[in-house]
């Protein structure tokens, strides 16, 4: 009788053994999706994220790359002023070694449509094994002189979504003019732009306007920004339509800059308004 007692009690154990271990596993599956969220607060906090691209080791494919690599193209309007394609962010970073920022694009939740400003958007895909987030992000590039551009980059995650924005960025660089067209200045040096000029996407529409020296970027904050980076020291501005969508902002304010370059100018201009095209010598 004993040894038939033992041996229910060896199988009970047995039993309470095995029946603690599938408890113990079946939470840990539960947990595992929370970690990712603080994970992104902590990027996001970041505007300036650093990331450093090797020139060394970089091998050109294109055509346009070996020449940059090789020392034959040293001036980046030798690219621009032709119309070459530029497809690799490389040649951007040995010509003009630019800086760049993200904008604050997106949103975190937030009761009564009051969250923080972030830098990434985040978006969400219904499908049948669940939802699928996606996060997007705005990049400029800038060298503070006279050279600007401005990429988007989306994807499943924050990181290549940011690296892809800073790539798309540098492949759009673009240049732009300088002058001072303030009437209330006319001193003829390019801290400013030389004439009004517009730009526009979607509802939003921008005039940036030539300021008096020492006025300073009087512009939307991440307009700012890129016209930091472009080298514009004074500015004025009006904005209408839906300015808070920063996307369509920022590329109205973009446009604008672009059609800078596209006014025609008599001769007699360039030294009345001190127009610099580019980088300042
Ligand atoms: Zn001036």
């Amino acid at each position: 009788m004993k040894e038939e007692k033992n041996k229910k009690q060896e199988k009970e154990e047995v039993t309470e053994q095995t029946i603690v271990e599938v408890v113990e596993e079946a939470p840990k599956l539960e947990f595992e999706e929370k970690p990712e969220e603080f994970e992104i607060v902590e990027i996001e906090k970041e505007t300036k994220p650093e990331i450093k691209t090797d020139v060394e080791k970089w091998q050109p494919k294109t055509e346009v790359g070996k020449k940059v690599k090789v020392g034959e193209i040293t001036d980046i309007n030798q690219i621009l002023d032709k119309g070459l394609p530029i497809l690799e962010q490389e040649i951007i970073d040995v010509l003009i070694k630019p800086e760049h920022e993200l904008l604050l694009v997106g949103q975190s939740k937030g009761k009564f449509g009051g969250g923080a400003r972030r830098v990434f958007r985040q978006t969400q895909k219904k499908t049948p094994e669940g939802n699928k987030p996606s996060f997007s992000t705005y990049a400029v590039v800038g060298n503070k002189n006279g050279y600007v551009g401005g990429g988007y980059g989306k994807s499943k995650d924050t990181v290549p979504a940011r690296e892809k924005a800073i790539r798309k960025a540098k492949l759009s660089v673009f240049k732009i003019m300088r002058g001072c067209g303030s009437w209330e200045c006319n001193c003829k040096t390019p801290h400013s732009i030389p004439f009004k000029v517009k730009g526009k996407c979607g509802s939003v529409e921008i005039t940036l306007i030539p300021a008096p020296k020492g006025k300073g970027l009087v512009v939307e904050k991440e307009c700012a920004k890129a016209l930091r980076l472009a080298g514009i020291k004074d500015i004025l501005s009006k904005t209408s339509g839906q300015t808070r969508d920063k996307m369509n902002l920022i590329e109205a304010c973009f446009s604008a800059l672009k059609k800078l370059t596209k006014h025609k100018i008599q001769p007699e201009q360039i030294a009345e308004l001190g127009i610099q095209e580019g980088a300042l010598k």
